[in-house]
């Protein structure tokens, strides 16, 4: 695995066309795009790390895996009358659809679902005291306390993010949101900036490999049954417009996020991290994706066989 790992950075460290780093947020936007990082932790324990695995950088839509997971706990199957979970097709900040659906985002991985669910997490608290709460499970799942959220990204999401503003104030308007809407907001935009390494969120996924129970430390996290389905819908939702283009080429559950990280599930084999910040034109890393690529046709590790 080291030896893949290390073929593949260096394979794509050579690469000119790295994407482009995510504009809209302007924080994102001084990230430098020549840095790439990749971490798999296997069901056995074992990890393997190459390129910039180390390095800290903004989850931002990934941490919608572990929110969601979050939710199902506490509401269980009640998030369903919140989002759904089916495949979107459109950009990952569209607004079409909810007008059509009642307000009612077409999966929780979108960023108008995502803002349903932490609406549906906070559940009348503050959210200093949601935060906490997500912060703490993503620790407990990563086996690190030392994972904690970027400001200064939060702040710059929240300084730009009309979009996402209007997309929960449209669901607002359909009575959907429990909480007021700066609050929802502000704990959203706060979640996507928790900051991790590739070692770290590799880690975070392991539960997902082994049928809902981290193997590292033996704790289960979700029922095996939550488990496959969390993977499902990160197949079917986890790289928005893109998310048949990814299986296509993957063929891994796998959530994207526009810092340009990745976090793909091989089920019962291994969880992997890979960052890359440029992305394309849909806004899932670039070389992330093509690392994955590469992962998958020398293990034999897609979901759909070689
Ligand atoms: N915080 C980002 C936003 O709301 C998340 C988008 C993403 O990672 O795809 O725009």
């Amino acid at each position: 695995m080291q030896d893949i790992l290390d073929d593949i950075t260096a394979e794509l460290l050579a690469r000119e066309d790295r994407g482009t780093v995510a504009q809209y947020i302007p924080e994102l936007a001084t990230v430098d795009a020549q840095q790439f990082g990749i971490s798999v932790a296997l069901a056995d324990g074992r990890t393997f790390s190459a390129g910039s695995a180390s390095t800290l950088f903004s989850v931002q839509s990934i941490s919608k895996v572990f929110t969601l997971t979050i939710a199902l706990g506490k509401l269980g199957d009640a998030v369903w009358s919140r989002v759904g979970r089916e495949p979107s097709g459109d950009p990952f900040n569209s607004i079409v659809q909810l007008e059509h659906e009642n307000g009612k985002p077409r999966n929780p991985f979108i960023n108008a679902g995502a803002i349903a669910i932490v609406d549906a997490i906070m559940m009348g608290h503050q959210p200093r005291e949601t935060l906490a709460e997500i912060l703490q499970f993503v620790r407990f799942i990563a086996n690190d306390s030392s994972i904690g959220i970027d400001e200064t990204v939060a702040r710059s999401e929240l300084k730009t993010g009309d979009r996402n503003a209007s997309l929960a104030h449209f669901m607002a308007s359909f009575g959907r949101l429990k909480h007021p809407v700066d609050k929802v907001l502000g704990t959203y935009f706060h979640h996507c900036s928790i900051s991790m390494t590739c070692e770290q969120l590799a880690q975070a996924g392991l539960f997902l490999v082994a049928d809902g129970v981290n193997p590292s430390t033996g704790v289960r996290v979700v029922s095996a049954q939550r488990a496959r389905r969390i993977n499902s819908l990160m197949m079917m939702c986890g790289h928005y417009d893109g998310s048949g283009e990814f299986a296509y080429r993957v063929g891994l559950p796998g959530k994207s996020g526009v810092g340009g990280g990745i976090l793909a599930i091989a089920p019962g084999k291994g969880s992997i991290a890979v960052w890359s910040p440029g992305l394309d034109h849909i806004g899932n890393s670039k070389l992330g994706t093509e690392a994955l690529e590469m992962l998958v046709h020398k293990t034999g590790w897609s979901v759909f066989g070689h």
